[in-house]
């Protein structure tokens, strides 16, 4: 029987959560037809899970999640379908008909992302990453507040050049009706671009270069990036992509903190061979004036990720996905940021999902590991009662509403 005190209890139950990180896609992209119970699970972590994605009859389906059932990703999302969609035990044949069809029921109703976020997950706001329109507007803006990913501008060198995604900063040049004829008017447009977005209410800049790249960023030249522009992707080498890149992030990571924007970065995983958190040292050390926010608990590194804070004011740290990943990993890490970083650098962070069901697993993850690091600490007398209720929700909201203070 765990032992939660009541009062730290009601503060991770009840608090709202400041959901940092989200990508929840428009209705349109989870399916042509009607959505069925295999769309919303090929559209989530679990999917991941399963080298082949989701098999499409409900027979073949069940059959693959039998092999991944004990997996975070999948306990943390049937756990979600089992509130919303009231069943209880694992997905059978005898349910599935009858979920698939509340599910379609629930997609044809215009507002059931919207209530699962806050009638459910008990979200006030929420930060989105659209990586499959950069610019636009189909979302629920009564919950969602876009940021500008800035993936593309990284590679923008030539029209042809794209990120992980297929995205092209040319591509989204055209969209804003801006033409580029040199290097000059390509530096310009990264500029006006981001001001624009940021009068427009974006609540950050994301970088999610930890699936094109490995995070180390040098300082190249001027007239070393000027040298790659107007290049075709054929003729340029990794190593001259890795100069211009360098280039245009630091010049981004300088008008972020000009205009005040918080720069988030994906840590961890992604292209694991490059993404450790500390390959972010140069760049936190060379803007200075630039928040940065570390995503995902830098997991697998979540020890080295708790030392940047500590060594860098201007670094701040968001747990998103890590509860969701490994919830033992994440108690573990909580409790040790709580011990090793100020009480107002660690963010809860979102559900990092695709669809809501996802997202209110993920968040419902989140609040049980804030609540076990907070109840072990007062286990342990390292932690008062009072300060344990504060500390959740600094976690799981102020700390974010102040980070992102113009949307909260
Ligand atoms: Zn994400």
């Amino acid at each position: 029987v765990k032992s939660i005190p009541e009062a730290l209890y009601e503060a991770c139950r009840d608090t709202l959560i400041f959901d940092t990180h989200e990508h929840m896609l428009p209705r349109a992209r989870l399916s042509s037809e009607s959505v069925k119970l295999t769309d919303i699970l090929e559209h989530s972590y679990v999917s991941w899970t399963l080298p082949q994605g989701i098999p499409h009859s409900p027979e073949a389906a069940l059959d693959a999640l039998q092999s991944v059932r004990t997996r975070a990703f999948y306990r943390h999302w049937l756990r979600a379908m089992q509130i919303l969609y009231g069943f209880d035990g694992d997905l059978d044949a005898h349910k599935w008909g009858e979920i698939s069809a509340q599910v379609t029921a629930n997609y044809e109703t215009p507002d059931w992302c919207r209530r699962v976020f806050t009638d459910h997950a008990r979200v006030s706001s929420a930060i989105l990453d659209q990586y499959w329109d950069h610019l636009g507007d189909d979302f629920d803006a009564e919950v969602f507040t876009p940021c500008l990913r800035i993936n593309p501008l990284v590679f923008g060198f030539h029209p042809e050049s794209c990120d992980h995604n297929g995205a092209s900063a040319h591509e989204l040049a055209r969209r804003e009706g801006i033409r580029i004829n040199d290097f000059d008017e390509y530096e310009g447009f990264v500029s006006t671009l981001i001001r624009s977005r940021k009068a427009k209410g974006i609540a950050c800049l994301k970088s999610a270069l930890a699936y094109d790249r490995d995070l180390s960023f040098a300082s190249p030249s001027r007239d070393e990036a000027a040298k790659i522009w107007g290049r075709h992707p054929d003729d340029t080498t990794p190593r001259d992509q890795h100069v211009f890149g360098d280039y245009i992030l630091n010049r981004i990571a300088d008008i972020a903190g000009e205009e005040g924007l918080v720069f988030q970065w994906h840590t961890g995983l992604g292209k694991l061979s490059g993404s450790h958190p500390h390959n972010l040292i140069g760049l936190v050390e060379r803007h200075p004036d630039t928040t940065f926010v570390l995503l995902h608990g830098g997991y697998p590194w979540c020890r080295e990720w708790l030392s940047m804070p500590f060594n860098y004011i201007n670094v701040h740290l968001d747990l998103t996905w890590l509860p969701n990943i490994s919830p033992a990993i994440a108690v573990h890490t909580i409790e040790a940021a709580i011990d090793a970083t100020n009480p107002n650098v660690l963010c809860g962070g979102g559900g990092d999902a695709s669809t809501a069901e996802e997202a209110f697993g993920a968040l419902e993850a989140l609040r049980d590991v804030v609540e076990e690091a907070l109840a072990n600490l007062i286990r342990k007398d390292r932690l008062n009662e009072s300060d344990a209720c504060h500390l959740a929700h600094c976690i799981l909201h102020d700390n974010a509403a102040a980070l992102y203070a113009p949307i909260s």
